[in-house]
């Protein structure tokens, strides 16, 4: 059985897990910024309070650095943040006045996201609570916009594919499985301008026809979508997050 441990230092407290590790681990958890070691069972307290004193401007350096991250991300979320749709900033209002928190939701007026939180919500956790329903409404917009999308561009370039799905990607816009026919869209692209999103649905349905991102790839693409050079600049100037 894994048994824990807490060690108070100066600027933080480690917890310590015993388990069947083979060496001491340690690491800065990301969002709160808990200093947490693993080690060995029956690894001397001792052993581990050298180790977390040989390492400790690392740790305070990099507990400064994921709380600063943490802080980032709740301002993106609180009131007076932005949200992007489609290219559009939106600004994030709150409104606690849902009763239940089922009952929260998020609307637009104008320019404003006005988020709908429950009244009874603490405020430290409004930003978390705002986070998910904004990423919910965003992904609900990209829903409603994918099917005349994909209707339009398979009529135009006369390519069907299967299917589509919505994924968050780290590393890419969009893919495409030339053996099952299905597109994945990175859910990202609501964010960005309108013309990002269609060119990523042209591409990979050009995919159908060229897997390879060959000149008559490049001579298809321009061809059903001549704006595609213009979109991929937007992308490749901010790239998907996380
Ligand atoms: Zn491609």
């Amino acid at each position: 059985m894994d048994s824990t441990e807490i060690i108070r230092k100066e600027d933080f407290d480690v917890c310590v897990t015993r388990k069947r590790v083979r060496r001491v681990n340690l690491k800065v958890r990301a969002g709160d910024a808990a200093v947490c070691v693993s080690a060995p069972m029956g690894y001397p307290t001792s052993g581990i309070e050298a180790f977390v004193n040989e390492k400790y401007d690392w740790i305070v350096r990099n507990r400064r650095r994921v709380l600063e991250a943490a802080k980032e991300e709740a301002r993106r979320w609180d009131e007076g943040g932005t949200v992007s749709l489609l290219g559009e900033d939106l600004t994030i209002r709150y409104q606690e006045d849902a009763q239940t928190k089922r009952a929260q939701h998020v609307e637009r007026q104008g320019q404003s996201l006005v988020v709908h939180l429950a009244d009874f919500l603490a405020s430290e956790d409004r930003p978390t609570e705002a986070k998910r329903l904004v990423e919910a409404w965003l992904s609900a917009s990209l829903g409603g916009l994918l099917p005349s999308l994909f209707e339009r561009f398979q009529r135009e370039t006369a390519i069907s594919c299967a299917g589509w799905r919505v994924r968050r990607m780290k590393t890419r816009w969009g893919s495409c499985n030339t053996r099952t026919r299905v597109i994945t869209i990175n859910a990202q692209l609501i964010e960005y301008p309108p013309e990002c999103l269609e060119s990523v649905i042209v591409h990979e349905l050009c995919h159908l026809l060229e897997p390879s991102h060959n000149a008559r790839f490049h001579q298809l693409l321009d061809a059903y979508y001549p704006r595609n050079r213009e979109a991929r600049r937007i992308l490749n100037k901010i790239p998907p997050r996380r």
